[in-house]
């Protein structure tokens, strides 16, 4: 494969600079690796390439004149397509905005486009959000570029699966539940949700505005913190945004010691019900952080048990609510009943019609959770387990700097086999769900590969809510310490991959 599009979004900021590469040359190949292997993979719902290509022409012609450029400038860039772009189409995986275009850019793409980064288009998602694995996108599923049978975890698999498959050097993803965490776990890349807060919310479409947060997926740590710097920050147009000033994120990733830090193992979160090579991979990043000085201390968190309990009413609760506006009238893709057309019959042909499974179950359920009779029993207790929650995340954050856990219990599970069993597709979340309910920063990274199916496994890092910072600086070390073990980095492992010789299952 062309060695350009190997290199992280860091390496190929410094060419750049350097001159050894233009921008155009950069977004070309990736262009071209996703013309190469993207029918396979499916990442992408739409492939921007002219305007990239302008982007990129506009930053080569910047550069020779010796304008100041921001340093991910000409480093191209895949969106999830839940986040709104001017000029190009915006589905959120769905029928019902199939052929939408946004009036407007959300927050985090004008920073990009300020930046002058070239967009290579929007990636695949489970629709509006809604799914561990891709699958429930209206458009097709995702296939997991380490092997094509496997799912790439989801909501944001389009995200992560570009970046593993070299597609693109940097994307950005949404985690309401653990969306971009998981499917970095799946795919062994890095993927980081933000404090809540940290990262306008505005132009992301809404599942469920209190969890709902942008963030970075990358291949590196340091990568992650780059476009973490670049997204976050106070914006006016999202009421929940912090005023706090972002970072140092990238200073943190840069500093890499663990000596003296107290990391907490969730005790809750680790044991029973995960799989034995992700058991594992996770004792061994325990053991490499104890060796780097690190103190490894075990905490419990015991209402977490209740966590994807609480997340599955919530969430469905806020979604029915945010999906609301899509009746063919205000929002959504018209479609016209037979007979009599009143407008309660075309609001329902309308979601009948552009609304797939899941999104009605979650619609279905979040309306009965928050029906007048049962409002207490149902939505009224699962804000109070949230409460609980975030309890456990202060007790456990005054005994600890950092917590850890695997990102998710199993590896990549196959396509298919949990698509007609939605409790335990959403028991994949177990781990992730808990940082959204408190609202507290979580980077995913990946801890190697399980021994048992050779895919990859991810290790969740946890900081209190603001002190993003210290993810960076341990997830970076425990990098750092990774790849000396590895002889490289965990995509590296696979050549095939690298070289775009796909595997499926058969051919193992
Ligand atoms: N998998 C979770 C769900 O289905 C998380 C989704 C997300 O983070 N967008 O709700």
């Amino acid at each position: 494969m062309s060695e350009l599009i190997n290199n992280s979004a860091a390496e190929l900021s410094g060419k750049l600079a350097a001159g050894e590469v233009t921008a155009v040359e950069l977004t070309q190949a990736h262009l071209d690796r996703i013309a190469a292997v993207d029918g396979s993979i499916n990442a992408f719902l739409h492939v921007n390439t002219d305007e990239a290509l302008a982007v990129a022409a506009e930053v080569d012609a910047a550069r020779s004149k010796g304008e100041e450029l921001h340093p991910l400038a000409g480093v191209p860039i895949a969106v999830k397509d839940l986040i709104v772009t001017k000029g190009q189409p915006t589905t959120a995986g769905s029928r019902m905005l199939d052929g939408w275009l946004s009036p407007y850019d959300a927050t985090v793409v004008r920073k990009i486009r300020a930046a002058k980064m070239p967009m290579l288009g929007k990636t695949n998602l489970d629709e509006f959000a809604m799914g561990s694995s891709t699958e429930h996108s209206a458009f097709g599923p995702t296939r997991n570029p380490w092997n094509l049978d496997r799912i790439p975890g989801g909501s944001g698999g389009g995200s992560a699966a570009a970046v593993a498959a070299f597609e693109a050097p940097l994307a950005l993803g949404t985690d309401t539940g653990g969306s971009i965490r998981q499917p970095g776990a799946m795919t062994g890349t890095v993927g980081v949700k933000p404090t809540y807060g940290g990262v306008s919310r505005y132009g992301a479409i809404a599942m469920a505005s209190s969890l709902d947060q942008i963030g970075p997926v990358t291949r590196t740590v340091l990568d992650s913190a780059l476009l973490h710097e670049l997204i976050g920050g106070h914006d006016p147009a999202d009421s929940t945004s912090l005023t706090d000033p972002v970072g140092p994120l990238v200073e943190a990733a840069k500093m890499g010691n663990v000596s003296g830090l107290r990391i907490g193992v969730i005790k809750e979160l680790n044991g029973e019900g995960y799989q034995d090579g992700v058991r594992e991979k996770f004792q061994e990043s325990l053991e490499l952080l104890r060796g780097a000085g690190a103190e490894i201390v075990e905490v419990s968190c015991p209402n977490f048990d209740h966590a994807l309990g609480a997340y599955y009413l919530i969430m469905p609760s806020e979604a029915s609510s945010n999906l609301a506006k899509y009746d063919g009238v205000r929002f959504g893709n018209r479609v016209l009943p037979e007979g009599q057309t009143t407008i309660e019959r075309v609001m329902g042909a309308t979601r009948e019609a552009g609304f797939g499974d899941e999104v009605k179950r979650r619609i279905i359920l979040g309306t009965y959770a928050l029906s007048a009779g049962y409002y207490d029993a149902y939505y009224g207790s699962a804000q109070k387990v949230r409460t609980l929650i975030q309890r456990d995340f202060d007790a456990a954050f005054s005994k600890v700097d950092v917590l850890i856990s695997p990102t998710a219990p199993t590896t990549a599970f196959k396509l298919g086999e949990k698509l007609e069993d939605p409790l335990a597709m959403y028991l994949n979340d177990v781990a992730t769900i808990p940082a959204n309910l408190a609202g507290v920063p979580g980077l995913s990274l990946p801890g190697g590969l399980a021994e048992e199916d050779g895919l990859p496994v991810g290790i969740q890092l946890l900081a209190p809510v603001r002190e993003d910072a210290r993810l960076y600086r341990v997830g970076a070390v425990l990098e750092t310490m990774l790849e000396e073990k590895w002889g490289g980095p965990l995509l590296a492992q696979a050549p095939e991959l690298a070289e775009g010789r796909l595997q499926t299952e058969g051919a193992k």
